[in-house]
């Protein structure tokens, strides 16, 4: 059945416009967007824009939530925060990370994400690596009924040279042969599934083993038509061992070795040289940030001014899910750099506006990342949308024509109302 819905307002990618209708198919895509005409579902109190696109999560770190956030031996680190995320990996079992999944997905959903990019590298459950929590994610994904592409991940060293601690073992890729064979069968398990996708990782410069193997990963990833995402440049360590050890930084080795290109994310980026980010944008590789994650594990602060200037393509992900929440991501893309140039309008486009730029990454880029044809209101793509309610005390006394920019720095993830995933609509809260 094709639905037709006329809202007070629909995001068009640059602006909330009045007297717009939305028709969608019964395929799960966007069959039209034209001009109201009064008939069809009245949605006087709705704007309706894409639904968000979280690019990188790492679902099963949910359940930190709050226990890392005391510090007996005094300032603590990403490093000191690994040990705690290790100690909560070897207690995973495969029904305690379907719950906490479950949980985490639909918090997504709640706030108007429909889809989840899962960087999952917690495969197994004890030494027979039988990948078993792989398939507990995608089933999670689909009881919570949020879209998915499950990146999995390519992880066998424990850092540059090393081969995987006790800790890491659950990580363990198994090599080239059992890792694509592991792939082979989650391409039969999402086959027919039209709300789950797959996409690779090679999970950074760490944990992808000798520079051959990563580069093989790549090429697999090439052939089979796969997205790529890679951590890289999070932290200085990983920079100072990679110098020490290959006599270059981690982006530049990439670039030669893994072809980069339209299908690479690089997610963090946090230390890039401007050089290298040069050289990675012209390549057409997207960038992935994680505001409050980034914020929450004292990464530092990417050079988002260079990305913009040099059009870089950037998009958000909820990475460790600490919070979950793609209006407060935004918010602090921006607000960051603020803080860091005590200036403002960081992020803006070639009329000044911050809203389209911001909406991008939290949308279409994101979608570009993962492969999908989504993230846009536009014929063909696919129908994964989120409405938010108007009559929000948070958006009391706003203008329509400042709606985008009232929803990024003074709302939070409660004013969705509606998500639709796949041409079909859930209500998220309330009457
Ligand atoms: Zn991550």
């Amino acid at each position: 059945m094709t639905q037709r819905i006329e809202p007070a307002l629909l995001w068009t990618g640059a602006a909330f416009v009045e007297s717009m209708a939305l028709v969608l198919g019964d395929d799960g895509r966007i069959e039209s967007v034209e001009p109201a005409t009064g008939q069809g579902q009245q949605w006087p109190e709705r704007a309706v824009m894409p639904g968000f696109v979280n690019a990188h999560s790492h679902v099963f770190q949910r359940a930190l939530r709050g226990s890392g956030e005391r510090f007996p031996d005094g300032v603590g680190s990403f490093w000191t925060w690994r040990e705690r995320m290790y100690a909560l990996v070897s207690e995973m079992d495969q029904q305690r990370l379907h719950d906490v999944a479950v949980a985490a997905y639909r918090e997504m959903r709640a706030c108007g994400m429909t889809t989840v990019g899962e960087f999952h590298y917690l495969h197994h459950i004890d030494e027979a690596r039988g990948f078993e929590f792989d398939q507990v994610i995608l089933d999670a994904a689909a009881v919570a009924g949020i879209r998915i592409v499950l990146l999995n991940a390519y992880y066998v060293s424990g850092g540059i040279g090393e081969p995987l601690s006790e800790k890491q073992q659950r990580f363990d890729a198994s090599g080239h042969e059992l890792f694509w064979e592991q792939m082979d069968a989650l391409a039969v398990s999402v086959k027919d599934q039209p709300t789950a996708h797959l996409g690779a990782v090679i999970h950074s410069i760490r944990g992808g083993g000798a520079l051959t193997e990563m580069a093989q990963v790549a090429r697999e990833a090439q052939s089979r038509g796969l997205v790529l995402h890679m951590h890289v440049e999070e932290q200085p360590a990983e920079i100072a061992s990679s110098l020490e050890i290959y006599g270059r930084t981690p982006m530049s080795i990439l670039i030669e070795l893994a072809g980069v290109g339209p299908r690479f994310t690089a997610v963090h980026c946090t230390h890039t040289a401007e050089r290298d980010m040069d050289d990675f944008l012209q390549a057409g590789g997207t960038v992935c940030l994680c505001p409050l994650t980034e914020a929450n594990l004292g990464d530092g602060l990417a050079n988002i001014p260079f990305i913009i200037r040099h059009g870089g393509r950037i998009c958000l992900g909820s990475d460790s899910n600490a919070r979950i929440d793609m209006f407060e991501e935004m918010r602090l893309l921006e607000y960051g750099q603020r803080l860091n140039a005590q200036a403002r309008g960081i992020i803006h486009d070639e009329h000044g506006h911050m809203a389209p730029l911001l909406m991008q990454a939290a949308t279409v880029n994101g979608a570009h990342s993962l492969g999908l044809p989504a993230g846009v209101l536009k014929p063909g793509r696919l129908a994964d949308l989120a409405s938010v309610d108007l009559t929000h005390t948070q958006l009391a006394n706003i203008e329509p024509g400042s709606l985008a920019e009232a929803l990024i720095t003074g709302c939070d993830g409660s004013v969705v109302a509606d998500t639709c995933i796949h041409g079909v609509w859930q209500h998220e809260r309330g009457p």
